[in-house]
């Protein structure tokens, strides 16, 4: 089959590579209808250390079951999927507590451990099937439309992500919420605080295509502004600051941003994967009784809740995606995406 490796930073190919084969009872094979590029692909893109033979990639993936192994119970040949980034049993401790990033019998893909490739592919290996995949029902996906396609992909990762982000902050119906981030999992962090009920959601972002589609996406405020000026804006607009902080970015600044927006008693909740060891816990953080709270998002827990609204057009999440291309092009994908010239780009194997 075709898959995309990393080389090096910035040196994304896609090369022949073996086809999966079913190795552990508990696996499926997927054959993939629709994969994409993270913004979370683009760390290893910008600092990769060089390896000769390459690594494969890719987390966000929809496909079809093409076979089971003996101990599969849910899942049959030809069922329409959707496969979270993290890999589960969905019977541990923490699968139970609705946190499947910290399964302990699960990982991730491209795992050493599990012998997983990265899905940026034409097909995947899936272990613990039972556990990580989630059954899309009565999808034919050569007859499905190519909106919802991609709103199915986006339960893969950053819908569930930018649900996690609002969850674990605990916004309820009416809250004020702000938003810092307007890459792909920020704006569907404002999907999400609208779909909880969230009154005002102010969306920190400088894009303005994008800042637009959060709008759309329920954005009552945005702030273009960042550092001191930034923060200055929305403790203007929020009359002293949010309660509910989303951070949805990962680098330091962003959570400086936070720490500097969060109203007294709030939360800041963070999904943007942190590129630091070290930040701002001092007094601006420790003196308004902040609480710190999200991490890497369990969108397996979400996914059946996410999915009806999904299914019946009543969120559009996947409009995230901007641009499409086939999987021979995904070095372009990447590219366009570094540059800022593609918001969210889809892979069409
Ligand atoms: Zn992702
Ligand atoms: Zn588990």
């Amino acid at each position: 089959m075709r898959a995309t490796s990393i080389y090096a930073a910035g040196d994304i190919r896609v090369i022949d590579a073996p086809d999966p084969k079913i190795v552990e009872p508990t696996d499926a094979l997927v054959q993939i209808t629709r994969a994409c590029v993270c913004g979370s692909d683009l760390h290893p893109y910008h600092s990769a250390p060089t390896r000769p033979g390459g690594t494969t990639i890719g987390h966000e993936l929809i496909g079809v079951v093409t076979d089971v192994g003996p101990d599969v119970q849910t899942l049959s040949v030809g069922d329409f999927v959707i496969a979270p980034f993290a890999i589960s049993c969905g019977r541990c401790e923490f699968c139970r507590a609705g946190l499947q990033t910290a399964c302990v019998n699960g990982g991730f893909w491209n795992d050493a451990n599990l012998g997983t490739g990265g899905c940026q592919a034409e097909a995947a290996r899936v272990p613990l099937a039972d556990g990580t995949l989630v059954k899309v029902p009565d999808l034919d996906p050569t007859t499905a439309d190519d909106g919802l396609l991609a709103s199915l992909l986006t339960l893969s990762d950053v819908y569930g992500t930018g649900w996690h982000a609002a969850h674990r902050a605990g916004v309820r119906a009416g809250d004020t919420v702000a938003v810092i981030g307007d890459g792909a999992v920020g704006l569907l962090a404002v999907l999400s605080a609208k779909q909880l009920g969230a009154e005002r959601i102010v969306l920190m972002g400088r894009h303005e295509a994008r800042t637009d589609l959060g709008r759309e996406f329920g954005a009552t405020d945005v702030v273009a502004e960042r550092g001191q000026d930034g923060i200055g804006q929305v403790l203007e607009l929020t009359k002293g600051g949010a309660p509910n902080v989303l951070e949805a970015v990962g680098h330091l600044p962003a959570f400086e941003q936070a720490v500097g927006i969060v109203r007294a008693g709030g939360v800041i909740s963070r999904v943007g994967v942190p590129q630091y060891d070290a930040g701002p816990i001092g007094w601006a953080f420790f003196g308004k009784n902040t609480t710190l709270t999200g991490g890497p998002a369990p969108v397996r827990a979400y996914i059946e809740q996410l999915l009806p609204a999904v299914l019946d057009g009543r969120v559009n999440p996947g409009k995230v995606f901007d641009r499409t291309v086939s999987l021979e092009d995904t070095p372009q994908a990447y590219a366009a995406m570094d540059a800022r010239q593609a918001l969210k780009v889809m892979i069409k194997p």
